[in-house]
């Protein structure tokens, strides 16, 4: 894929929201990495971290996406405990159709809270 396509997608919500073109509540952002409330909390914690570059999935990840990637999972410990869970977290990445992912931007969901969470996310009916 060309490098123009997958820096940013102009119909693409989570490319919008990280270059601000969409308002979001902003948790974190640097030259790559943009993190932000889920607007729709499954938890008492629930923000998205994602790569600034478009990405569609983390089936569509390559090695040259490790970085940042990296940086992202690295970050989230922090990002967590400053948003409120400092105990743990999970994180959850739903990728294509059958991780009933919904926004084709890879993204990063942390979740936490008080309260631990069940043993396993339940698989749908
Ligand atoms: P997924 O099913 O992993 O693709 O999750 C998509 C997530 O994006 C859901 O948790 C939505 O609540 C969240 N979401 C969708 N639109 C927005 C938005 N404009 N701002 C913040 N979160 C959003
Ligand atoms: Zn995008």
């Amino acid at each position: 894929m060309a490098e123009g396509i997958r820096t940013v997608m102009d119909d693409c919500i989570f490319c919008k929201i990280a270059r601000g073109q969409i308002p979001s509540k902003k948790v974190y952002e640097d030259e790559d990495i943009f993190a932000f409330q889920d607007i729709n909390p499954q938890a008492p914690v629930h923000f998205m971290m994602i790569p600034k570059r478009h990405i569609a999935s983390l089936a569509d990840a390559t090695l040259e996406d490790a970085k940042v990637l990296g940086r992202i999972l690295a970050l989230s410990g922090r990002l967590a405990r400053e948003q409120g869970s400092p105990d743990g977290y999970r994180t959850i990445i739903n990728t294509g159709r059958i991780g009933r992912q919904e926004v084709q931007h890879l993204h990063v969901h942390v979740l936490g809270g008080p309260e631990p969470f069940g043993r396993m996310m339940p698989r749908s009916a």
